[in-house]
């Protein structure tokens, strides 16, 4: 089997996984408990939250730990939006954001006035129509740092750019699909997320960083674990295996990022032969969408899992609910391309064997699907 739906979740590392065993037996201690034990644990959980801050070069932000990028979102927003809105009631969200994003925004319309930033034709955050939407009433702005769907990079620095005259207005970045994948320079960001098991970690952990945010109100109550802002006994085991995660994701990085270009490159020249066959710019090299014009998106993922090769249609969160690829909707994309699109997601471990298997697989469901193309 390969395996090429790493933007839904990647393999953990097997060192990672080292680490996590480790952990839950030699340190299963309550980080919350005064005795030694506890203290012993609680030790861990804050060297390896300054080793994840080190590696992120963000020291200078708060970090709580939190089961992933989904609860980070929503924790982010939910809170920064009570604090903020005896300031003004306007929230700006990009219309390439993640369901964790964009359902909890949905969820607060009538006490928030949303409005959605548009996208230009190759995938990014159009920034003169963000200045054309800023106003004082401003209080958010949410803009993810790589888009899931189509491996765009958005352009944070010219949206920082663009905040750096509206100081009430608060910036948060989704950089799940970007850490240990590019480098992201989170300086003007107020606030961000990330989930492990997208760079190799375990499931279910992950982090909010937030920058000089004081007193924020929990989204969860309870014995007041992380600051107050995320209670609940901390998965000692899933952070300190994030830790080690992030630490392979990012020495492995460069070389990985190579790779999967010389990779891209040549599927991308054997699918010009092709007709029907449309491929979508990505400025990252790990996540990769083409539409085969005419064909279902479901009909070709089946097809290449038949030839034991595992790709998506949209996220993993949006293919079980059967929803229309908003990204590509964004993105003004003809309805052939938007139904017949698969996104295909590397890995570190993803080698050239793997990727001369699937131009073959692609080619051989090309042919079968023949007539049905257009
Ligand atoms: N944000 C983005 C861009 C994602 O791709 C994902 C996962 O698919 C999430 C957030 C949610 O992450 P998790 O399911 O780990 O909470």
């Amino acid at each position: 089997m390969i395996y090429l739906d790493n933007a839904a979740t990647t393999k953990p590392d097997r060192s990672v996984m080292e680490t996590f065993q480790k952990v839950s037996e030699d340190y299963f201690y309550n980080t919350a408990s005064i005795h030694q034990a506890g203290r012993k644990a609680e030790a861990l959980l804050e060297a390896s939250r300054r080793q994840i801050k080190a590696l992120l070069k963000v020291e200078h932000y708060d970090c709580v730990f939190t089961s992933g990028a989904t609860e980070s979102n929503n924790i982010a927003i939910q809170s920064v939006l009570e604090m903020k809105k005896a300031f003004g009631r306007t929230v700006l969200v990009s219309e390439l954001e993640h369901p964790s994003v964009i359902n909890v925004l949905e969820e607060m319309r009538g006490e928030f006035n949303v409005q959605f930033i548009k996208t230009t034709r190759d995938g990014k955050v159009d920034t003169t129509h963000l200045k054309e939407l800023m106003t004082n009433d401003v209080i958010f702005v949410t803009v993810m740092a790589v888009n899931n769907i189509t491996g765009s990079v958005q352009p944070l620095d010219e949206i920082k750019a663009v905040l750096a005259d509206y100081p009430k207005a608060h910036f948060h970045t989704d950089a799940t699909q970007a850490v240990g994948k590019i480098n992201i320079n989170y300086d003007g960001i107020d606030t961000f997320s990330i989930s492990a098991h997208k760079f190799y970690g375990v499931k279910g952990i992950g982090a909010l960083f937030m920058k000089n945010i004081k007193n924020v109100k929990p989204v969860l109550f309870g014995g007041g674990h992380e600051s107050n802002i995320r209670s609940g006994t901390v998965n000692l085991p899933g952070v300190t295996a994030m830790a080690k995660a992030l630490r392979i994701a990012e020495e492995t990085r460069d070389v990985t990022y190579q790779n999967l270009l010389s990779y891209n490159d040549k599927i991308r020249k054997e699918m010009l032969n092709l007709t029907s066959v449309e491929m979508q710019p990505n400025d990252v090299p790990h996540i990769l969408n083409m539409s085969f014009k005419g064909a279902k998106g479901e009909v070709v993922v089946n097809a290449l899992s038949e030839r034991g090769i595992m790709v998506s249609t949209t996220s993993a969160c949006a293919s079980k609910r059967h929803s229309l690829n908003e990204t590509l909707l964004a993105m003004k994309e003809s309805q052939d391309v938007i139904e017949g699109s698969i996104r295909i997601s590397f890995s570190k471990d993803t080698d050239e064997g793997e990727t001369d298997r699937l131009i073959e697989a692609l080619k051989s469901v090309h042919e079968e699907l023949g007539d049905v193309l257009v």
